[in-house]
């Protein structure tokens, strides 16, 4: 088979996690009986007015910072105009003219960008539910007028696995900016393709095939493969592509024809009158970015570099934002980045494991943080400390509190030192073979593990193991 090159674009849907609907006050929640949150806005009654949802502006403004896109001065809205059941006022309010935000993309590991053509802001559809059984089409719109943002990429993605890569790392912002929760099986993330193939760089751009609404990122990848493969063989036999949107078929892994694509003047895009345009200016602009903690990038370069905790954790660390707010809550009680990463990562995600819980459902930020002061205090070793979170988990109670009742903490340095003092003078020997041999180590290590033991793990061993040292030299 001849190479071909391979265009891919996205266009991504996101539901924005606003508490209401763009144009109503309607509530925005999935799973709700259909048909409850609906008024005559969002059913499209005659002589009724939309006004925005100010939160949904500033989530899709954020959307566009998070991926270093343009924003737009002003807030236009445009009438999108198609026929279909679940579209009572047959238009969308969609943006067509001057989108919200403009250009950016992100980066792969591969280093390949990839391109944003823009962001737009519109209102969804309601959601049309067959019935096999009775052979007949429900509508709930619940979902009618929810506040999306529709992401359109430019044609530089060359394969399936680069679409995943780029659909987790925008879903992964867009989460951790707190925009949307992208929920692709509750809706909250639906993703359209389009493919076309080409020759060389120097030809134009191959006639495009569209694939609408992909349910995962699998379905996404090999839909791709299946159509850029199926293109290249219709042109390795003179065959013409034809412009259409197909369906892909998850049973048996095939693209099949669905009907031939809408042009865009068949929208009849007009200017939205029912609202004025609204300013963006550079301030408000300014507010919401200084209003944004820090994206996913950014931390990872804080963390590694600033905290010195090593990549793969740092990447832990920020692999969803309730641990990432877990770690920065901690460091608001106790500023020791390492030590509360390591206490995270290699402690408490073993706890974690198995459980749907939360890790500060686990344990609180304040608790942990008290083991891991006590610890960096000396006033329990290593050991102890990870019995006492073992406890905290277990029990919810304060591990101070457990500490003390289990006289885990408690032994002051007078007594361990007493304790070395009595066992050297029952043991005369040791300080002569110490100075005389060479066996230094051998020696601080048997009477360290001595009041280890006396002390049941409660003496901490550096502490411990330089007093005894100081005693062993003394003449
Ligand atoms: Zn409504
Ligand atoms: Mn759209």
């Amino acid at each position: 088979m001849m190479d071909y090159i391979v265009n891919v674009g996205l266009e991504i849907h996101v539901e924005l996690a606003t508490k209401t609907k763009i144009f109503c006050s309607c509530k925005n929640e999935f799973g709700a009986k259909p048909n409850t949150n609906v008024c005559p806005i969002c059913l499209g009654y005659p002589a009724t007015l939309p006004a925005v949802n100010k939160n949904a502006v500033i989530l899709a403004i954020k959307a566009g910072l998070a991926l270093g896109s343009r924003i737009s001065p002003r807030l236009l809205f445009d009438r999108k105009h198609y026929f279909y059941p679940d579209l009572p006022k047959a238009y969308q309010i969609s943006q067509d003219k001057l989108p919200l935000a403009i250009g950016g993309g992100i980066k792969l590991d591969s280093g390949k960008f990839v391109r944003f053509n823009h962001i737009h802001l519109e209102e969804d559809a309601g959601k049309l539910i067959h019935d096999p059984e009775t052979n007949k089409t429900f509508i709930d719109f619940n979902r009618a007028g929810l506040p999306l943002i529709e992401h359109v990429t430019e044609v530089d993605i060359s394969n399936g696995a680069e679409a995943v890569e780029f659909l987790t790392k925008l879903k992964q912002k867009l989460i951790f900016a707190g925009i949307s929760n992208c929920r692709m099986e509750c809706g909250q993330m639906r993703c359209d393709v389009n493919v076309s193939v080409r020759k060389t760089e120097n030809d134009p751009y191959g006639t495009k095939v569209e694939m609408k609404n992909l349910s995962s990122f699998k379905a996404v990848a090999s839909a791709i493969d299946y159509e850029s493969k199926r293109q290249i063989l219709e042109l390795e036999s003179d065959h013409k592509i034809v412009q259409e949107t197909r369906k892909w078929d998850e049973q048996k892994n095939i693209t099949t024809p669905m009907r031939k694509k809408e042009k865009a003047q068949d929208y009849r895009y007009m200017p939205e009158p029912d609202f004025v345009s609204i300013n963006i200016s550079p301030s408000d602009i300014e507010s919401i970015k200084n209003s944004m903690s820090g994206g996913i990038d950014e931390l990872l370069e804080k963390y590694t570099t600033e905290y010195a905790i090593p990549l793969s954790y740092s990447k832990l660390l920020l692999s969803d934002k309730v641990t990432n707010n877990y770690f920065e809550n901690c460091l608001k009680i106790l500023f020791k980045p390492k030590e509360i990463s390591n206490w995270i990562v290699d402690e408490l995600f073993k706890f974690k494991t198995g459980t749907s819980k939360n890790l500060n459902e686990l344990i609180s930020e304040e608790y942990l943080c008290s083991i891991v002061n006590l610890l960096d205090q000396s006033k329990i070793t290593r050991t102890v400390a990870k019995t006492l979170l073992e406890q905290t988990i277990l029990t919810k109670n304060n591990p101070i509190e457990i500490a003390k009742q289990n006289k885990l903490t408690g032994i002051s340095s007078e007594k361990i030192c007493a304790l070395v003092d009595a066992f050297l003078s029952q043991n005369p020997d040791l300080k002569a073979q110490y100075k005389q041999e060479n066996k230094n180590e051998k020696i601080v290590n048997f009477v360290a593990g001595n009041i280890i033991k006396q002390t049941q793990g409660k003496a901490d061993p550096n502490t411990l193991k330089e007093y005894i040292k100081k005693q062993l030299k003394k003449r």
